[in-house]
């Protein structure tokens, strides 16, 4: 072994969802959108000029940073933007978490949260979700170096109420509580109206789901200035330019178009609903989504055996190999199109077994 090989950083990497280079799949394995983005990204793309691209885009992101501050009705100290909300989280991890207390997170939850506590060498505890996937309240009332939270959570897909997780910030002043709100448009309700009350309150959205924008890497974080503030210190001695400045201009855009969110929106959860339904009377328990992904067990068939036969139709979702939900599957939704398909093939999978 060479010598060079003992300093290297230790590291468990995330594990993404695969991203499949053949054509004709039909992919429900990594939540994203399946409609396209607000039309006037389009326009935008169209109308490019690359010749503003021989200079640095801003790295204060102000175009961005102020479109959403707007949107969301706080003030432009409030407001935080990265490459997706993996880099806003990340740079929360590094800012907020340098404790010598653990800080907590669910033992079942957005898989990357282990990642960057080992990455930054940050102590951490994952106490257990509920038989029923919801959190005991209890388990973070302790003292603590911080606090992670998805809500909704991913892979289960189920919300936790406001209030809930407002007794958990309210019992840590001292520690930043993070809520990861990458799936909240699908019908959850928001704790962003909260940081007006509670300085130790960080909320991370993404453009990833919601916004059909998973490629183009935006993501942000609301929460008190002097929160923010800390974050751009950090992020300015790391990296100026986060943001790329299509990102910065397309990001701008997107968000001006409440309507057509909203209709986007509206599919995804009529369509859901119906999977729902189609897949609880073929035998499969599925868990109360608010987000664009089921979870879902089939009462005799196994979760491997399903995703298994799925892939060799070419349909992707996601199968997790790891304690208390390798029985299950994770299931983005599609459009009705892709939807019908993976219910038809679904069918067959159980008749061949029913047999
Ligand atoms: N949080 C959760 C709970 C997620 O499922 C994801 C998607 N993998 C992310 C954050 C990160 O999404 P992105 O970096 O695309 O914004």
């Amino acid at each position: 072994m060479s010598d060079w090989m003992k300093n290297v950083r230790d590291v468990q990497p995330y594990v993404p969802g695969e991203q499949p280079k053949c054509e004709n799949v039909i992919k429900l394995n990594t939540n994203e959108n399946p409609y396209p983005p607000a039309p006037g990204v389009q326009e935008i793309i169209n109308q490019a000029n690359t010749d503003s691209l021989r200079l640095y885009p801003d790295p204060e992101a102000s175009v961005l940073v102020n479109a959403l501050a707007e949107y969301h009705g706080v003030s432009t100290e409030s407001v935080f933007v990265g490459v997706g909300s993996d880099d806003v989280l990340a740079m929360a991890f590094l800012t907020f978490f340098n404790s010598d207390k653990p800080i907590l997170f669910p033992d079942i939850t957005y898989s990357f949260y282990d990642v960057w506590a080992g990455l930054f060498k940050i102590p951490y505890e994952k106490p257990a979700l509920k038989g029923d996937f919801t959190i005991n309240i209890e388990d973070y009332m302790k003292p603590c170096g911080g606090i992670v939270i998805a809500n909704p959570n991913a892979p289960t897909s189920i919300y936790e109420p406001v209030n809930n997780i407002e007794r958990i910030i309210a019992a840590h002043p001292d520690a930043v509580v993070i809520v990861d709100e990458a799936y909240v448009d699908f019908g959850a309700e928001s704790v962003l109206p909260l940081v007006n009350k509670y300085d130790n309150l960080l909320v991370v959205r993404t453009y990833s789901k919601s916004r059909s924008l998973a490629g183009l890497r935006i993501g942000y974080a609301v929460g008190n200035e002097a929160l923010i503030n800390a974050l751009n210190s950090v992020k300015l001695s790391y990296n100026s330019y986060t943001m790329n400045m299509p990102s910065l201009i397309m990001g701008t855009e997107a968000i001006k178009d409440e309507a057509y969110f909203r209709d986007t929106l509206h599919k995804i959860v009529t369509t859901r609903e119906h999977v729902k339904a189609e897949l609880s009377g073929m035998g499969f328990s599925v868990l109360d989504s608010k987000t664009n992904f089921l979870f879902a067990k089939h009462e005799s068939i196994s979760a491997k055996y399903i995703f298994e036969e799925l892939r060799k139709e070419n349909i992707y979702v996601r199968y997790f190999n790891k304690p208390r939900i390798d029985n299950y599957l994770r299931i983005t939704i599609g459009t009705d199109d892709e939807m019908a398909v993976f219910l038809d093939t679904v069918k067959k999978i159980k008749k061949s077994v029913d047999i």
